[in-house]
């Protein structure tokens, strides 16, 4: 049975031949780095935009943003083509909510595992890689942050507050946030706010009392608040993001001196404002292919219906309505005086459309007077900054995540551009752009 090693099988012969091509050519792809080439490449850094630049990526982070003529260039990388076109950093949702609701159903009836996955991938779809999910999502939410590799699975990358934390006590306080840390929140949140007058507000005493309980396990606060003073209230007492605009009376200098010296941000949420009385009548963008590609026709067939009409319609929708102008002109103000505004727009409860809001609030930043440039560097470094997890995401810089998006458009030019999304990478993973077809829900 013993053969020669010499006496080959023509296939085998043939098999080898192959083997020793390969290895003397060395052109076979390195397998493990994959470089996307001649593109605009703007990082997030606060560096003008790389022309003709390539991005290489390994293991599902960045190694490095270079010059397509950089003679370190690697040949042997596994290749994607870009002519043409504009890479930025995925798009950061500072304050969103996710499995909250499920189209226009709030509630217990939402909350399943399933509608927290869809959110995700609608999101990514988007272009919005990230999101920060400020405050009462189910349980379901934290099983897919800590059981599903959402880079892997197309979907966005979650952080999370859970229950909004409410002690009727300073006493209580502790107790209450000690069980809610139980799921490892990314987050704490409070609502400072009495509703319009509908409700009793948290007092000074309880929320500080919460605030430090917060701290206390190393967990920062966001707060919701609606008046300047309670803004100024909170921030005194260390909240770390303000969740909203102001919304009752221009910033004053005060307020902006305590937000630098803290180096608190403020996610502006312009559309959670719009969506409180937009739908009294068929708003616009009913009509816009970039929504009604990823919305049922049943939901925006329901927000039609007269008797839906009349519930955005009414005091407090005025007040909102009312407020919008005020709150974009507090951003700016806060804006032009070196204040960090995160990307923020409270999407998820029902109507509040998920992806396409982020779209939306981006392009009334830029009406209210920022910057493409700004906004993009709000809706990227700065969320992530603003957050605490700019150590991984934000910028496209060596270790960091690969979470990209390529557009067809110069986002720099127009924050409309924005929409023309080639592809969504999340960890280095392309993102199936297909919109889920949902029939009626
Ligand atoms: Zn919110």
């Amino acid at each position: 049975m013993h053969k020669s090693v010499f006496s080959f099988s023509p296939a085998l012969l043939i098999l080898f031949s192959f083997f020793l091509i390969l290895v003397s050519c060395g052109e076979q792809p390195d397998e493990d780095l994959t470089v996307y080439t001649n593109a605009t490449i703007w990082t997030g850094t606060g560096e003008t935009p790389l022309e003709n630049a390539a991005l290489l990526v390994s293991d599902g982070k960045v190694v490095q943003v270079m010059q397509m003529d950089d003679a370190d260039f690697p040949r042997r990388a596994a290749s994607v083509d870009l002519e043409g076109r504009y890479v930025i950093p995925g798009l950061i949702n500072a304050h969103a909510h996710v499995g909250v609701a499920d189209g226009l159903i709030g509630g217990v009836d939402a909350h399943n595992t399933d509608n927290v996955i869809r959110q995700l991938r609608l999101y990514a779809r988007y272009g919005i890689t990230t999101v920060v999910s400020l405050g009462d999502e189910p349980i379901h939410a934290f099983l897919v942050r800590d059981n599903i590799d959402q880079a892997e699975n197309g979907m966005a990358r979650i952080f999370l507050a859970g229950d909004v934390l409410n002690p009727s006590s300073a006493g209580d306080a502790a107790d209450e946030v000690a069980e809610r840390i139980e799921r490892n929140p990314d987050w704490s949140k409070i609502r400072v706010d009495d509703g319009l007058g509908t409700r009793d507000k948290m007092s000074p005493e309880v929320y500080s009392a919460v605030i430090e309980a917060s701290h206390s396990h190393g967990v920062p606060l966001a707060a919701h608040i609606v008046t300047l003073e309670d803004a100024k209230g909170v921030l005194q007492s260390g909240a770390d993001l303000i969740a909203h605009s102001v919304r009752n009376e221009p910033v004053d200098d005060d307020f902006i001196d305590m937000m630098l010296e803290r180096n608190v941000c403020l996610t502006p949420t312009l559309t959670r404002e719009v969506s409180t009385y937009i739908y009294a009548e068929r708003p616009p963008f009913f009509d816009d292919p970039f929504f009604t590609r990823e919305v049922a026709p049943a939901i925006i067939e329901n927000l039609q219906l007269p008797r839906v009409q009349e519930l955005f319609k009414g005091e407090s929708a005025d007040f909102y309505r009312n407020a919008l102008p005020l709150a974009e002109r507090n951003m700016m103000d806060l804006h032009e005086a070196g204040v960090r505004i995160a990307m923020g727009t409270d999407s998820g409860p029902p109507a509040r459309f998920q992806g396409y809001f982020e779209h939306m609030e981006m392009e009334m930043m830029e009406a209210a007077g920022m910057s493409p440039l700004d906004v993009l560097t709000s809706a990227t470094r700065f969320a992530a900054e603003c957050t605490f997890i700019d150590d991984e995401l934000g910028t496209l810089e060596p270790g960091k995540q690969a979470d990209f998006v390529v557009l067809d458009q110069n986002p720099l030019q127009s924050i409309r551009n924005l929409r023309s999304i080639h592809a969504v990478y999340i960890g280095g993973n392309a993102v199936n752009l297909t919109p889920l077809n949902r029939g009626d829900r």
